[in-house]
């Protein structure tokens, strides 16, 4: 299904310079055109990890697709950069840049089908808002850990947490999409209309247009038993956590981070600043089973902290980071086992540093992750079964960041040589074979040959064309 953009008037006609552009534009489109006078401005250039901030000649913030086509026209014609901003989370930055900014956030509708559980959700929005959207139904969509990530950029990049092992990844519940591919045409795809390129957007990222909406499946969550369990950092402690959420029911997700513990006043003094496993737990299934679920990680050691409950699943939503406006050197590996040794690698990794901000995180995968077929959607590790990511403040000292995390990334590799863009640093453009291993990155090149052979869409985890 293709819908042609309104072109009752060509924006570009008058163009002379970036004023002209930035005046064609503000004309053209229905939405707002914001540029360097605009109190805005700053804050929509600005990345959540701003290691660059780019410096565009207008940011557009489209009120429908059809906006949205425009700008790609502009930057088509002018030959301006594109970039495109969800929720501005990737640690590259992808989302700025010294050209034409397209900023989602003004596309923040949520159609619901209460009856048929679904749902057509604007890429604008983030995880939490969409949760607290969905929370007084019953209803909800497992997007990642924390709520500010957009649902654009997570989305298109597959989609691991909280809900993952019970109902899939995100990709795995998303039904259809709208989508401006480069030539400016505004597509609806799904399963039957345009499979090739609905199986691409599906973890292939952002090379292939701007996603305007997603149509998806929504799962019945009512309360969840969740937050967060602190445990001292030891070999053993690591080790059965590990063992504990790969032997739990698909229910029981457990984000784990081992990281030395902050001080704040529910950590003992003496453990501040010491490793500990901050475990944010979340069991989604029979609330009636729930401390039974739970009962093996409260096992594991006399925890630090506990406040394991009863909440809605959006509330797991409402937790922040402490690093917005901090770039990280990130690194993400998958992994096979977690046992004493492989615990104690993290424990000496985190040791040799005395970054501020330094951090392994492990999430056991599985569950309906691994019952989606490898070639089913653009994400293949689909039998990978446990993800690390690694993870130093890069503010530091950039070039001894970048060094910590690959040589404790080496130090982990257990011979899975698979990446996933989602949790790419900002130095992985040339990782793209291992997020896409063999005949995923062949398919998803012909389809980018197919949809944007100029490859237009290239500030991001890029595709070429091939
Ligand atoms: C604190 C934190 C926690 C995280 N937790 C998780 C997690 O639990 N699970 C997980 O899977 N990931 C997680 N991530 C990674 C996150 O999914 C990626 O960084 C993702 O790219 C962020 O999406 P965004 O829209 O916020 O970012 P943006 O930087 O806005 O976008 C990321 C990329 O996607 C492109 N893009 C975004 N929206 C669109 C669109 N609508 N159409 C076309 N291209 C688009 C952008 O151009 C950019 O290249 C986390 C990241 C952070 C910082």
């Amino acid at each position: 299904m293709v819908q042609q953009a309104s072109t009752e008037r060509d924006i570009l006609s008058t163009i002379q310079d970036q004023n002209d552009l930035v005046e064609a534009l503000r004309s053209g489109v229905a939405g707002r055109v914001l540029t360097a006078d605009d109190a805005e401005y700053d804050e929509a250039r600005t990345p959540y990890f701003p290691v660059r901030i780019g410096k565009p000649v207008a940011v557009v913030r489209p009120k429908h697709a059809d906006d949205v086509s425009r700008v790609v026209d502009a930057a088509r014609r002018t030959g301006l950069p594109l970039f495109v901003r969800s929720g501005a989370h990737h640690a590259a930055a992808h989302s700025t840049g010294n050209g034409l900014l397209i900023d989602l956030r003004s596309l923040n509708n949520i159609d619901l089908d209460i009856a048929g559980q679904t749902a057509w959700v604007e890429t604008g929005l983030t995880a939490r808002e969409v949760a607290w959207a969905l929370e007084p139904h019953g209803l909800a969509i497992g997007f990642g850990d924390i709520g500010s990530v957009g649902i654009g950029g997570l989305t298109l990049g597959g989609g691991i947490g909280f809900l993952s092992r019970l109902y899939g990844m995100t990709i795995d519940n998303v039904l259809a999409a709208e989508i401006v591919t480069a030539d400016g045409r505004v597509h609806i795809i799904d399963h039957e209309h345009e499979p090739d390129l609905f199986w691409a957007i599906r973890g292939g990222g952002g090379s292939f247009g701007v996603v305007t909406k997603f149509r998806y499946r929504l799962a019945t969550v009512r309360q969840v038993y969740g937050g967060p369990l602190i445990l001292p950092a030891t070999p053993a402690t690591i080790s059965r956590l590990a063992q504990a959420c790969a032997e739990a029911d698909d229910a029981l997700t457990v984000i784990p981070t081992v990281m030395p513990a902050p001080p704040m006043p529910f950590i003992p003094s003496e453990l501040q600043g010491q490793a500990v496993v901050m475990a944010v737990v979340c069991y989604a299934g029979d609330p009636g089973q729930a401390e039974e679920a739970i009962r093996p990680l409260r096992q594991i050691a006399t925890p630090v902290l506990d406040t394991v409950q009863p909440m809605p699943y959006a509330a797991l939503m409402d937790d922040e980071t402490p690093f917005r406006g901090h770039p990280v050197a990130v690194r993400a590996t998958f992994a096979d086992h977690i046992d004493e040794s492989v615990g104690a690698t993290i424990l000496e990794g985190l040791n040799r540093s005395d970054s501020w901000l330094r951090f392994v995180q492990f999430r056991v995968l599985g569950g309906a992750i691994s019952r989606v077929a490898p070639d089913a959607t653009a994400y293949a590790h689909r039998k990978s079964p446990i993800m690390m990511i690694i993870g130093r403040a890069l503010e530091d000292d950039q070039l001894a960041a970048r060094q910590w995390t690959e040589e404790l990334a080496a130090a982990l590799y257990q011979g899975d040589d698979g990446a996933y863009i989602n949790f790419f640093g900002p130095h992985h453009s040339d990782w793209i074979e291992a997020a896409y291993p063999g005949e995923t990155l062949t398919r998803l090149r012909r389809i980018k040959a197919t949809y944007d052979p100029m490859n237009l869409f290239r500030n991001n985890d890029n595709i070429a064309p091939t």
